[in-house]
């Protein structure tokens, strides 16, 4: 099913405008072409069509960044402000911002230099336990897939860092966190070789992080991601 996931844009990749697609590389046009995806993104009802609740999406970023961090589907504070990792005032800001710093990236630093995205563009809701956003269903990440293939394709990023199982997943497949965690993979991603470093979700109710001996592959995690932002200078 995973493998699935890697693959998830493959089949609807052809119902973008044409307008959307990459055959050139001059910089005015992957901008240009980018915008054009963020506005297609703006206006996407296929979740919705396909009996999905989602609230509004996430929908920024420049095309101009060597590192690209794909993250699982917006908070309700990222969708809110359209700001990715956003969050409500008075509430705790996200972990993730607290695991770049001790990389060496503050956060208004990462967010001028990375470009942030989601897996699945949109809010997905709170999960019927109660407990935190529902995951995003295997069908949302298959219709949101061409999006997230066509900013690969322009962003077209030297690291990519993801963020959670289902964001590392609809990128290399079948994979155990566990194994992955703390590692820098090189995986043919949207058309060439690329850097990736996963890292857990962030997120308050997340069962690996609270399991202690997943803190020490997170440890280990943010020390890969330190050596390998030296080694390629972002
Ligand atoms: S999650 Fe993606 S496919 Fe679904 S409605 Fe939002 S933009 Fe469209």
């Amino acid at each position: 099913m995973l493998d699935e996931l890697q693959n998830a844009g493959q089949a609807t990749l052809d119902a973008l405008p044409q307008s959307s697609i990459i055959n050139h590389h001059s910089f005015l046009d992957r901008a240009d072409a980018l915008a054009a995806i963020h506005r297609q993104i703006s206006g996407c009802r296929r979740c919705a069509e396909a009996g999905f609740f989602v609230g509004a999406p996430v929908v920024a970023g420049q095309w101009a960044a060597r590192v690209m961090l794909v993250g699982q589907a917006p908070s309700e504070a990222g969708a809110q402000y359209n700001r990715p990792f956003a969050w409500h005032a008075g509430r705790p800001r996200p972990r993730i911002w607290d695991w770049l710093a001790e990389v060496g990236w503050a956060e208004d630093e990462f967010r001028a230099l990375a470009y942030l995205t989601p897996v699945t563009k949109c809010y997905p809701g709170r999960a019927a336990s109660g407990s935190g956003d529902r995951r995003p269903s295997l069908t949302e990440v298959k219709l949101c897939a061409p999006y997230l293939d066509r900013e690969l394709a322009l962003v077209d990023p030297d690291l990519i860092i993801t963020v959670g199982t289902l964001a590392l997943e609809r990128l290399v497949g079948r994979v155990r966190l566990d194994d992955m965690v703390g590692q820098a993979l090189t995986a043919d991603i949207a058309g060439r070789r690329r850097t990736l470093v996963p890292l857990p979700h962030p997120s308050g109710v997340s069962r690996w992080l609270n399991e202690p001996a997943n803190q020490a592959k997170l440890r280990q995690a943010l020390q890969t991601l330190r050596e390998v932002r030296v080694e390629l200078g972002v």
